[in-house]
């Protein structure tokens, strides 16, 4: 397998773009190696510039939950271009996606587009210290929600990939405003309750982390979350956009029963374009303008084509979808377990719906410190062993696995296979 022309438009990207990227995870800096730049997609599997196939497991980092180019999605992207790209002016796929999306997250009894998570998560957090009149938040360790200043406090995904926990350019007086504490510690969250419980706008969290690898809640962790938000008048925040429509029909929220104040969904509802929303109580969302006087707008939110691709996308999955999900991620556990046991390789599981994480370490993941305590230079040659098997993975051990409807049992079969011939040469 060849990366030739891989290497050489990384070569020019560089002169181009700071890192030859548009986002950092994309350099595949933590897994020595230059980025494989891709030329296509159908449904499981993607195609380099160098004429490499690979099964994909990254599907965009997690929009295609349906596969790479679905006819049905593509169609109706082609026919909705033709009709105009972008008005500025209301349409009714606008409506059509927020009805569908209000339907299968009864939390949502209104929404705002937008066009990406970031923006989703940096809005809703606007709207709760609107409505609370308060300014701190609370996050988690390792949660990554976007690349708004107020989140970029110990962040997880490609903040953790690259060792930048508080990026410069974050004022101080931004950074004050946001307490972090450990993921599935609710002792802790409790304390900064009793700290600065009358100051706390919101509670953001992941209901499963995905930034840190992936990391579930433990049982009763949301709900309590849940109970002390409502004690102390603080907006319970669901950061949706990865788990949204991947750990359940319903999403996350549904999956665990746990309702939030206000949602963030992102990813799969943009079924591979630009689309984040946020939503929540209505008595909550009312107070976005126009209808009341907290601010928040943008171009291209609500366009045609991401609208489309996004009804297309979330029409295609139904509760079956997600058993299958189940279905699949057990043949790949189970298939990745007994070949780390056959060679003798640490490892650690975790898994929620469509969403999966190997950890190279025995001890058990359930939050950032115990994430770290996997073994990032073994990940970083099985990262490029996998690759030679024609397996593209998320370039970072903090980061999750995806599947989507198009990944059937001969691919998981065949990652299976790929697992067995890496972990010989990694060996112990
Ligand atoms: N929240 C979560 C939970 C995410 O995983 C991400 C992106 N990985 C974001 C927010 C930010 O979304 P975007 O990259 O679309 O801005």
């Amino acid at each position: 397998m060849g990366y030739e022309k891989s290497i050489a438009a990384f070569a020019e990207a560089k002169t181009l773009m700071p890192g030859g990227v548009n986002s950092p995870v994309r350099a595949f800096k933590s897994v020595n190696m230059d980025p494989i730049f891709m030329a296509s997609g159908s449904g499981a599997t993607i195609t380099d510039i160098d004429g490499n196939t690979y099964i994909d497991y990254v599907l965009s980092w997690g929009p295609l939950i349906l596969g790479h180019t679905h006819p049905e999605v593509v169609k109706a992207i082609q026919q909705v271009a033709v009709s105009g790209t972008s008005f500025g002016a209301p349409t009714l796929l606008e409506n059509e996606l927020a009805k569908l999306v209000m339907e299968r997250v009864p939390s949502i009894e209104m929404v705002r587009m937008v066009s990406s998570g970031t923006e989703a998560t940096m809005s809703a957090l606007r709207v709760a210290r609107g409505y609370t009149g308060r300014s701190k938040i609370l996050k988690f360790e390792g949660c990554y929600h976007g690349h708004a200043d107020s989140l970029l406090i110990k962040a997880g995904s490609g903040v953790a990939t690259l060792g930048l926990p508080d990026s410069p350019g974050v004022p101080e007086s931004v950074a004050q405003n946001t307490i972090t504490v450990p993921y599935n510690d609710l002792e802790s969250v409790r304390l900064a309750f009793q700290e600065f419980g009358e100051d706390i706008a919101a509670v953001i969290v992941e209901p499963v982390a995905g930034n840190m690898g992936v990391v579930p809640p433990q049982p009763g962790f949301l709900q309590e979350l849940r109970n002390l938000t409502t004690e102390n008048g603080t907006v319970l925040i669901f950061d949706e956009v990865m788990t949204g429509f991947r750990v359940g029909y319903n999403c996350a929220q549904g999956h665990f029963g746990v309702t939030p104040d206000m949602t963030c969904l992102g990813k799969v509802i943009g079924g591979g374009l630009p689309v984040g929303a946020f939503g929540g109580k209505r008595e909550i969302m009312e107070q976005v303008a126009p209808s009341g006087s907290i601010y928040q707008a943008g171009t291209l939110s609500g366009n045609p084509l991401a609208m489309t691709a996004g009804f297309e996308t979330l029409s295609r999955l139904d509760e079956s979808s997600y058993e299958t999900f189940i279905e699949r991620g057990d043949q790949l556990e189970k298939g990745f377990r007994e070949a780390a046991e056959t060679y003798n390789i640490p490892h650690t599981v975790n898994r929620a719906g469509s969403m999966i994480g190997f950890f190279f370490t025995n001890d058990e993941v359930v939050d950032f410190a115990s994430a770290k305590t996997s073994d990032t230079a073994l990940f970083a040659d099985y990262y490029r062993l996998m690759a030679e098997e024609g397996i593209f993975l998320p370039p970072s051990q903090f980061e999750g696995m995806f599947l989507s409807t198009a990944h059937t049992e001969e691919h998981i079969a065949k990652t299976v296979e790929a697992f067995h011939t890496v972990f010989a040469k990694l060996a112990r």
